[in-house]
């Protein structure tokens, strides 16, 4: 077993330093390589110090924790920015074109999610913050359904829920949500479920899950906060109820996050925070507002994380095709390249032939998660995520039917995923150095 680092060994700069660096862009190896004609984002291949003392062009692999920022969105946000005043509280010019691009933005994110018409779209700070706002919505006594295989974002935020365990397939996934609800009992019914592992990055079922929600009266949420920087989402197509979800994982990194779906749960719960534009009059007695975004958007908002937000739904939206595209080259090329290292095993629910967007968990034989990561940021440039992903209850299931991961007391795993600024040589410095960890 390679000795242990826990914690970098580098030095950690001051945040100033840390953002000028000592090599700029220009000067690094590799410099701020674009990619393909499709959408760009600020910051590939920024070098970053190695321990030999280099620096290398960074390999970002952890775009699933949080994507870099699209240029399309900086370019969006530095436009707003001289305009930037209040909103729905100003007479004044710059106030009312503020006030515009926000509503705008709404409207940009609907179609983005394929709501319909009347659907709410209420902006929040992220995808942990929607669904917690979901859950303060949701009537008494409502019988909520989650798999255990949730982000904690999805499996926590709920007064009471029926938890399923894991299921060996997705049709398994169909008919245990089809039991359970059925098993409800008589009252709202509410089933919660991811539409991409931020794990496994395998794919559910969700259109399959809504069909059996609608048969049995329920109402479905999904947490797409790992679909939408992959695919597109019909809400209306798929028969979704809720669909919630992060701008920073959205390649739009300014703190907003989005919660749309049905208004009227939404409309009879009280205000998710009381203050002022959730309320339409003040008195002895206060009325609260109708409409559902007014009443859960209390105070000033984050209108350039919203204005960030719909920039980046407009940019992705245009680029569809190229963005899936090449991902799927990408995941192709390291999941089979993975699957030649004998060291390194992968971690799935569904197989191998389960269709997923660029996210791969793995474990490496004779190497705890931590050093792995720490090991491929501090030599080779290479960012990935370990741990458990804020999936506890799953990756432990996945972790258990791992013999090999449980004998030698590892309970936690590498994450490596990707998206628009990666390119095959990051793939292929991974790799590389995997191979390089496993032969030490
Ligand atoms: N759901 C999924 C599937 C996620 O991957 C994440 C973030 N890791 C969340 C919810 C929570 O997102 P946020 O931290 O932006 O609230």
């Amino acid at each position: 077993m390679p000795t242990l680092l826990t914690r970098s060994t580098l030095p950690v700069p001051s945040v100033r330093s840390a953002f000028t660096p000592a090599v700029t862009p220009a000067e690094g190896a590799g410099v701020q390589v674009h990619r393909g004609g499709g959408p760009r984002v600020i910051g590939a291949d920024v070098p970053v110090p190695v321990r030999d003392g280099r620096h290398v062009p960074y390999a970002n692999l952890d775009y699933a924790a949080s994507a870099p920022c699209l240029e399309a969105v900086h370019e969006a946000v530095t436009r707003a920015l001289p305009y930037y005043s209040s909103v729905h509280r100003g007479a004044g010019y710059t106030s009312q074109v503020t006030t515009a691009a926000y509503e705008e933005a709404r409207e940009t994110v609907r179609s983005f999610v394929g709501g319909w018409r009347r659907s709410a779209v209420v902006f929040t700070r992220n995808t942990t913050d929607a669904m917690n706002l979901l859950a303060h919505a949701v009537p008494a006594g409502t019988s909520v359904v989650v798999f255990e295989t949730e982000h904690h974002a999805s499996l926590l935020p709920w007064r009471r829920a029926v938890r399923l365990p894991a299921p060996a397939t997705p049709a398994e996934a169909v008919s245990a949500a089809d039991r359970a609800l059925r098993a409800s009992p008589v009252g709202s019914r509410l089933l919660v479920v991811t539409a991409a592992s931020n794990v496994t990055g395998e794919l559910w079922p969700i259109e399959e899950l809504a069909q059996v929600a609608r048969r049995n009266g329920a109402r479905i949420a999904v947490d797409a906060a790992q679909l939408v920087p992959h695919r597109p989402i019909d809400m209306t197509a798929l028969g979704l109820d809720y669909v919630a979800f992060s701008g920073h994982k959205l390649y739009a990194p300014f703190g907003a996050g989005v919660l749309a779906g049905r208004a009227d749960w939404l409309r009879a719960a009280g205000p998710y925070l009381k203050g002022g534009g959730a309320s339409a009059s003040v008195g002895r007695t206060t009325r609260w507002a109708a409409s559902a975004e007014q009443r859960h958007e209390a105070g000033s908002p984050n209108v350039l994380g919203v204005i960030a937000l719909a920039a980046a739904c407009e940019a992705l939206s245009d680029a569809w095709d190229s963005v899936a595209a090449r991902e799927e080259a990408l995941v192709k090329r390291l999941r089979s390249g993975l699957a030649a290292l004998p060291s390194v095993r992968e971690l799935s629910l569904w197989g191998d032939r389960a269709p997923r967007v660029g996210i791969v968990s793995f474990v490496v034989d004779g190497w705890n998660a931590r050093d792995v990561a720490l090991t491929l940021s501090e030599e080779y440039g290479i960012g990935v995520r370990d741990g458990k992903f804020c999936a506890h209850p799953f990756v432990s299931h996945l972790l258990g039917a791992d013999e090999q991961a449980c004998s030698s007391g590892r309970d936690t795993a590498v994450r490596a995923s990707l998206g628009i600024g990666t390119g095959e040589e990051h793939i292929d410095r991974l790799l590389t150095a995997l191979a390089e960890l496993a032969a030490r």
